[in-house]
């Protein structure tokens, strides 16, 4: 299969291997003092585990799991906003079925659907939308949730509802943006990266320069990367030659799928429909300035959280939850400890009954730990 093959071909990754272990070699890179590249998107966290790439570079090099699985940084915060609507008796509440087992501090949308809530399943917007057509006498609240991959999607589907005048439609928008949290770790002063493997999907809308001050500003490299093995090990070697030749760049590895200025229709969509909110909560990251994004209020007949006075609309103020005890998600996310790390981990949360949401989804750094590392995983935590 064309671009599939030869990126998981054995042989070419023997060599990139090798490329690799000879760069880190003379930059001295080593196991005690090794080199930093954070993987931000979860997909990538997801290939490095399932293809053992963390355990087929050379020994100097740490990968870092970053904040880019929207499912794990969704704070139990949102969760409780999402049960809260869900529970009225008036809604239909849609969502991607990734989203349904995340933890909230008293239950999952899955346990509230079992308690009576009617929440539906769908697999893209454009089925809630349908579903509001087929029930006009009920409202039916989409839970947007994702980087900029899924957002323009979102958009479409409230430009849609728009011009069919469909009061019955709207969107509890829980849409985030990547630039702004690297910037977060960046100006942490306990993250020690060296570089960055920027994520692919989210590059295909918004493009390549969006990060352009992570070179500018803060003297790093990024590389774009696409998902096979061998995209992400030529990432690597890019980022490595970029330390060893004193270079800070965006470069583009992924460039048979991300064009440089990313995807002129979505991002009119997104501009048309979104605009940035002053400040969004993250998972283990806390609020983090113009981080997500809000309906404008040229759209706001299809704003859950306004037509319903929820989350960031609600008259009160949104309420803050912290981590469940003895959890060290946001630790995980930010770098600063390994899964195994955790106290819960395999104890407490398992992918069967996890306790936060990095353990949820397969794209989680937790649950890729768990699911590649199996049984050795546990062992290493004990
Ligand atoms: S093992 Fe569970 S509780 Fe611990 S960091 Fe991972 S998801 Fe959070």
């Amino acid at each position: 299969m064309r671009f599939v093959e030869e990126f998981r071909d054995p042989d070419a990754a023997k060599s990139v291997l090798a490329a690799i272990a000879h760069v880190a070699d003379e930059i001295g890179a080593t196991r005690e003092k090794p080199v930093h590249i954070m993987e931000i998107c979860g997909g990538h966290t997801h290939a490095i585990f399932r293809y053992g790439l963390d355990k087929l570079v050379h020994g100097g090099i740490e990968f870092i799991h970053g904040p880019g699985c929207p499912v794990c940084v969704l704070p139990r915060s949102r969760v409780d906003e999402c049960i809260e609507l869900a529970e009225r008796p008036e809604v239909i509440f849609t969502t991607f079925g990734d989203a349904m087992r995340v933890p909230g501090t008293g239950k999952s949308l899955m346990q509230a659907k079992a308690d009576g809530a009617d929440i539906r399943m769908v697999y893209s917007p454009l089925d809630a939308l349908e579903l509001a057509r087929r029930n006009p006498d009920r409202q039916v609240v989409f839970f947007g949730l994702g980087f900029e991959t899924t957002t323009p999607s979102t958009a479409f589907s409230i430009q849609q509802a728009a011009r069919e005048g469909l009061s019955n439609f709207s969107v509890f928008c829980n849409h985030i943006t990547v630039p702004p949290p690297i910037k977060a770790l960046l100006d942490d002063p306990h993250m020690v990266l060296d570089g960055f493997v920027g994520p692919g999907h989210v590059s295909m809308v918004i493009g390549v320069h969006p990060y352009d001050f992570i070179a500018r500003d803060y003297g790093k490299p990024l590389v774009v990367s696409g998902f096979e093995p061998l995209d992400l090990l030529q990432s690597v070697l890019m980022v490595l030659c970029q330390i060893r030749d004193g270079r800070a760049e965006i470069e583009n590895q992924y460039a048979r799928v991300v064009p440089e200025h990313g995807n002129p229709a979505s991002l009119a969509a997104v501009a048309d429909v979104y605009e940035p909110r002053p400040s969004f909560e993250w998972r283990g990251l806390g609020e983090i300035d113009a981080s997500g994004l809000r309906i404008r209020d040229a759209y706001a007949a299809f704003d859950a959280e306004t037509k319903f006075g929820v989350g960031y609309g609600a008259a009160a103020g949104r309420l803050v939850v912290e981590e469940p005890e003895g959890a060290a998600c946001g630790a995980v996310m930010t770098g600063r400890c390994k899964p195994t790390d955790c106290p819960q981990f395999g104890k407490g949360c398992t992918p069967e009954m996890p306790l936060g949401a990095l353990m949820v989804s397969s794209e989680g750094a937790c649950a890729a730990y768990y699911q590649y590392g199996g049984a050795r995983a546990v062992e290493v935590a004990e």
